[in-house]
């Protein structure tokens, strides 16, 4: 109930998470939000569109972390982040 709000309130803004491609090994930033199970869950696609939800390989890296604590994440993993998410994650762009 708590998470719910949370998703409508959007003062807090977009929530993120990140998984990582089987094949190419990279990672890619998901939109996240919690369903009425409170667990996250990540759009089908990332922010770049270039894989699939299903294409992830092992646990995810994060979920469900704010903007800022998204960009310290990817910052951290670097390079095996793709860079079209990062270029995405900043800057505002319409949905
Ligand atoms: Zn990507």
């Amino acid at each position: 109930m708590f998470r719910e709000l949370i998703n409508i309130v959007d003062g807090i803004g977009t929530l993120y998470g990140l998984k990582k491609h089987k094949e190419s090994e990279e990672f890619h930033l998901f939109k996240a939000k919690y369903n009425n199970k409170d667990k996250c869950e990540a759009d089908p696609k990332p922010i770049c569109t270039k894989m699939r939800k299903g294409d992830a390989a092992g646990k995810d890296k994060f979920s469900c972390k704010n903007e800022d604590e998204a960009r310290m994440e990817c910052a951290r993993e670097g390079r095996a982040v793709c860079g079209n998410c990062v270029i995405r994650l900043y800057t505002t762009y319409p949905d």
